[in-house]
């Protein structure tokens, strides 16, 4: 790049908020370039399941489920319980469907509807029990040439045996019975042999990308046909500014980049930033168990805070939650997005006692570590424990099925008796090695099995809605959630509240400009992502609800970049 230059808009991050911004510009004619201050491009979209969740979509009769506004609206206004503005809520909904609209008409970003995909909180109105979240169709790696190399990888949960991608509903199968997902998998590992050539050629990566992989390949692929530069390693030193005016960045290089329309900050949340968890999270807490971008510093808060913008300090201390382990030696925490909710299985805190419905939502399950810890000191870490039947059928983190991987063949750095599984003969061992009270333990498990033989858990409701059914296993009655936990030998892991990453910081009206501590909008900067606080609040609605306001908000800071500097013009050499 040059010492100093003139373009409309400058996007920091490379995520899904700063693509998607990234292509909204580049469609509506403006000059953009993205600056990605890691090696790698994608942000945390790349290693997410992709889905964008996005209510009275057009889709949604495909897999014949019908939604309205008035159901969208009822299911927003209750999960946000009154915490977020209304004019948020409408920007979303009827942004959402736009964005989705304009990229698949106008350029190679495709979707289907995920029809078996239950919203998050299926027991509030308006609920719906699939057909919301759209789910990226798959894409070609091949087809990014050398910009396949620098995808961020994904997530090595979602890789089937280490190796290959599927789709979501794919992956769900491989934990039904019969032969239909055995066939997929065969599918699967057929298909992965033929591109054996492929991957040669690109040094072992295969190139058949699903999820949040194929959305950001497919955005990026967007964004090259229309000769858009994404910079790498390029850091910001601090945005410019002209009579409280943004007018552009500084690089640590030196370099100046100057933005005509405006800066939109799509730098992610600070989930890895410790020092800014401690200050201004519940505890204890660690940006050790988040599963979000190593380059989500909070960056974009600092530099907005340069440039006058107010935090919403109320907000946080909230997360994309999940229940996370720990397991030694692996690159990241592994979230409990699918073993939380499969039967013979619980949580208990370090007394041994059940504080949560293990099978709602993971962002509801991250909330309840933190209040039972607010209340009894002993939630946070927790522990899972299960038994033979589980360890047998159901992966735990990276520690594949028994029936795949027997203990024997677990890596020594995770095999139980190496520190993080425990195993025992009996409960009250098993007690014993983690240091909880085996008489507490005995009687909580001993009444979760008596709930899970009449199919009712009426301590905390788990197996009573489709959300909790979502990963269940039908081959157990009378409720497929809730397997007694009876046959040794019996297991442990220590969980704790990991995150997908933080989810507030910086407040934006409707057109995603960035309000200063008095409520009034800088001129020339704008945000979307996890660097904002979140249009749904502490909630989480449904597979997807992180993406697809991540998207819509940066689709409208652009839009709003247009009419606030009127600076929107065809530029059609670009195609
Ligand atoms: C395993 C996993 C699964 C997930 N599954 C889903 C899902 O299915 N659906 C869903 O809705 N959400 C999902 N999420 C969450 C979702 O990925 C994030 O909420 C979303 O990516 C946030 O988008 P963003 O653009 O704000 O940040 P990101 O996508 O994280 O992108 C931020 C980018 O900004 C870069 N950056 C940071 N600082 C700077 C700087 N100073 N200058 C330039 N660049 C900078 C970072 O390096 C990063 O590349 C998942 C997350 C994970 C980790």
């Amino acid at each position: 790049m040059s010492e100093e230059r003139d373009v409309d808009v400058v996007v920091l991050g490379s995520g899904a908020a700063g693509l998607a911004g990234a292509l909204r510009a580049a469609l509506l004619g403006h000059e953009v370039v993205v600056l990605e201050k890691s090696d790698v491009w994608g942000g945390s979209a790349a290693m997410s399941a992709g889905a964008v969740w996005v209510p009275n979509n057009t889709k949604m009769g495909e897999v014949g489920i019908a939604d309205s506004d008035e159901d969208a609206w009822a299911y927003l206004e209750a999960v946000t319980e009154g915490k977020v503005p209304a004019e948020q809520r409408r920007a979303f909904l009827d942004g959402a469907n736009r964005m989705i609209g304009t990229f698949e008409s106008e350029t190679g970003v495709r979707f289907e509807p995920v029809g078996e995909y239950p919203d998050y909180d299926t027991d509030r109105p308006g609920a719906k029990p699939g057909g919301r979240p759209l789910e990226p169709l798959p894409f070609d790696g091949n087809l990014l040439g050398e910009d396949f190399a620098t995808l961020h990888p994904c997530y090595p949960g979602e890789l089937i045996f280490d190796r290959f991608m599927m789709r979501l509903a794919e992956a769900r199968a491989l934990l039904q019975p019969g032969l239909k997902p055995k066939l997929g998998l065969l599918r699967g590992l057929w298909h992965y042999a033929l591109r054996s050539r492929s991957r040669k050629l690109l040094h072992g990566r295969d190139p058949y990308l699903t999820l949040g992989q194929a959305l950001m390949a497919r955005l990026r692929a967007a964004l090259n046909a229309r000769g858009v530069p994404l910079h790498l390693n390029t850091a910001v030193r601090r945005l410019l500014t002209d009579d409280g005016r943004v007018i552009g960045v500084e690089l640590a290089s030196g370099e100046r980049i100057r933005a005509r329309a405006g800066v939109l900050l799509a730098t992610g949340g600070f989930e890895r930033n410790d020092e800014m968890r401690q200050r201004y999270q519940h505890h204890p807490v660690d940006a050790g168990w988040t599963v979000g971008h190593v380059g989500n510093t909070g960056d974009g808060l600092t530099l907005a805070e340069q440039a006058g913008a107010g935090l919403d300090t109320e907000m946080m201390h909230h997360c994309w939650w999940s229940p996370a382990v720990l397991p030694p030696g692996e690159p990241t925490a592994w979230v409990l997005v699918i073993e939380k909710s499969l039967p013979y299985g619980v949580f208990v805190d370090r007394d041994g006692r059940r504080f949560v419905n293990e099978a709602s939502n993971y962002n509801n399950i991250g909330k309840a570590m933190y209040e039972a810890q607010a209340k009894t000191g002993k939630a946070v870490p927790a522990w899972m424990i299960f038994d033979s039947r589980y360890r047998s059928k159901f992966p735990i983190g990276p520690v594949k099925p028994g029936m795949l991987q027997s203990d024997r063949k677990v890596p020594e750095r995770l095999r139980p008796g190496n520190g993080w599984l425990h195993k025992a003969d009996t409960l009250a061992a098993l007690a014993t090695e983690i240091g909880i009270p085996a008489a507490n333990l005995a009687e909580s498990i001993e009444r979760f099995n008596g709930f899970a033989r009449k199919g009712r858990d009426l301590d905390f409701g788990r197996g009573s809605t489709l959300n909790d059914l979502h990963y269940s296993d039908p081959r157990v009655t009378p409720n497929p959630s809730l397997g007694p936990i009876e046959k040794a030998p019996f297991y442990a892991v220590e969980v704790v509240p990991g995150d997908l990453g933080t989810k507030a910081g910086l407040r934006t009206d409707t057109g995603g400009r960035v309000l200063d501590a008095g409520g009034a909008p800088i001129t020339g900067l704008y945000a979307a992502g996890n660097v904002t606080s979140s249009v749904m609040g502490g909630a989480y609605p449904g597979a997807g609800g992180t993406l697809a306001p991540a998207m819509t908000f940066a689709f409208l800071a652009v839009e709003a970049m247009s009419t606030d500097v009127g600076t929107a013009r065809p530029r059609s050499s670009h195609g």
